[in-house]
């Protein structure tokens, strides 16, 4: 794989019984958070590093190279957190969660932490088989789960979401969520839904939640995001006509905003709705 160096970096693959070694990397998560390296960057442990931390293990899967070396994801229980939390100190590990602003720096290791958290999400919350309720059994040949019964197949999920910028002149749209915390504005997104173009479920979330239409939709990046198991989709269109009519239930405020009068709060450097905004403002170059 060394042709890919710098080209892809991370490889997915799947072995269901691979055999970890002293100098694999671990991504070791419990409630939302990974264990890494207690540093001004994050790096992540090496097996050799972590062993004794790899116990009360409810999850274990091979994810693939990254830089060639191997990581696997295990998610731990949480009922023992006091030992975790005395280790820590010890072993110069710690648990970050994904609001650190340490992974504005490092994309790529943020990509395989979401890859692992939405992996062992999906693994804890599909254990019956949704025809016929068996237990369901993970596969031996890919990355999957299989009825024993009826031999449904099911696979890891990730839900397409779009998220896009909205330029009008020297100013582009700002909305509050109700889910936000207080202060934070950002762009609209929304996710896709079954049997609708990309193209479409950006003009949909935008009237929906602003009342407003949009043309010259272009695509801008995407990047996989925490939490749910959801696939953002960048975008950033121009104002075509509308007054702002905010839905008042998801967005209960959005307003125009030139470089001068942006909000004090926006949203983290690693996701793309900043990245979005950065590109139409030109905050931080
Ligand atoms: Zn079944």
């Amino acid at each position: 794989m060394k042709e890919l160096e710098g080209y892809i970096d991370f490889w997915p693959a799947f072995e269901a019984n691979k055999e970890i070694t002293e100098g694999d990397l671990c991504f070791i998560y419990k409630d939302n958070e990974l264990l890494f390296q207690h540093a001004p960057s994050l790096s992540v442990p090496y097996y050799g590093q972590c062993e004794a931390f790899i116990t009360d293990v409810s999850s274990a899967w091979y994810l693939g190279k990254w830089k060639g070396k191997s990581c696997f994801a295990y998610e731990l229980s949480s009922n023992e957190l006091n030992t975790y939390e005395q280790m820590e100190n010890k072993q110069k590990l710690e648990w970050i969660g994904f609001r650190d602003s340490r992974w504005n720096d490092d994309l790529e290791l943020y990509k395989i932490a979401v890859k692992t958290q939405h992996l062992l999400k999906w693994d804890k919350s599909t254990k019956y088989c949704g025809c016929c309720g068996s237990l369901y059994e993970r596969k031996e040949d890919e990355c999957a789960k299989k009825c024993p019964n009826c031999g449904h197949l099911q696979f890891p999920r990730i839900s397409p979401a779009i998220i896009v910028g909205i330029k009008k002149g020297n100013e582009i749209l700002m909305a509050h969520n109700s889910a936000f915390r207080p202060g934070l504005y950002s762009v609209i997104a929304g996710f896709i839904e079954q049997g609708e173009t990309i193209e479409n479920a950006v003009k949909r979330e935008v009237y929906e939640e602003v009342g407003i239409k949009v043309k010259n939709i272009q695509y801008f990046q995407s990047s996989p995001w925490n939490s749910i198991d959801s696939l953002m989709l960048g975008f950033i269109a121009e104002y075509e006509s509308g007054e702002i009519r905010i839905d008042g239930k998801e967005i209960v405020d959005a307003k125009w905003c030139d470089k001068e009068h942006m909000p004090e709060v926006l949203p983290d450097k690693i996701s793309t709705a900043w990245r979005i905004i950065n590109e139409i403002m030109g905050l931080e170059k």
